[in-house]
């Protein structure tokens, strides 16, 4: 399928943008939304997990709803209050539960054109939430991947996402989400952008690790 223009609305159509962190996910969905903003009513809906606190990447432009990560379900009181929403942009939605899959289907349902950004993977390589089920869904998918491997010397495209606490590879077994408090304001927790092979999850199942 061709990519969906982005001065259309796809009613019925799921639109999902995935790839690491830094991949240009977010720059994809305000791309589409854009040029629904000069359309006198702004038929559009933005909505993110509430866990999402990511302040400064989407403009001041486009409105933002957060809804419960554990309850995706408010996004329907939120299209309730904009009836004229046509177009309905979820982004990060690898925090959401996976009870955003059925949400997803029920707007479909209602002919709205749904398009989703998130994570496909987490720290640890592994499918992020129900992202995989909403990429296997997807009318149009697109793995956004920008830019080259952090890792030192390499030029490969970086398609996962590394998690370091204090400089080193976090293990297997640390948490899929870090909620920031007093305690892991204590560590320093960064992401790099890395190729497959710089990818590096200490003590994941069945993967002998090699540090160099
Ligand atoms: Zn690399």
């Amino acid at each position: 399928m061709p990519p969906p223009s982005l001065h259309h609305i796809n009613p019925g159509l799921l639109e999902v943008y995935t790839g690491p962190m830094y991949g240009g996910k977010t720059d994809h969905l305000k791309d589409r939304i854009d040029p629904i903003l000069h359309i006198h009513d702004k038929p559009y809906l933005w909505v993110e997990p509430s866990t999402n606190v990511r302040k400064l990447r989407v403009p001041k432009r486009i409105q933002r709803h957060f809804f419960p990560a554990d309850h995706p379900e408010k996004i329907f009181e939120y299209l309730n209050d904009h009836p004229q929403t046509r177009i309905i942009a979820i982004d990060e939605g690898q925090f959401a539960a996976h009870s955003l899959v059925m949400v997803v289907e029920k707007l479909l349902a209602r002919n709205q054109n749904v398009i989703v950004g998130g994570l496909d993977l987490d720290f640890r390589g592994e499918t992020f939430g129900c992202m995989g089920d909403l990429m296997a869904r997807a009318h149009y998918l697109e793995r956004c991947y920008k830019g080259k491997c952090h890792y030192t010397g390499c030029e490969n495209v970086s398609v996962r996402t590394q998690r370091l606490i204090d400089g080193k590879p976090a293990p297997y077994d640390s948490p899929i989400v870090i909620v920031e408090d007093k305690e892991s304001k204590k560590r320093k927790i960064i992401y790099e952008t890395r190729c497959h092979l710089h990818h590096f999850v200490p003590g994941k199942p069945g993967v002998r690790i090699i540090i160099p």
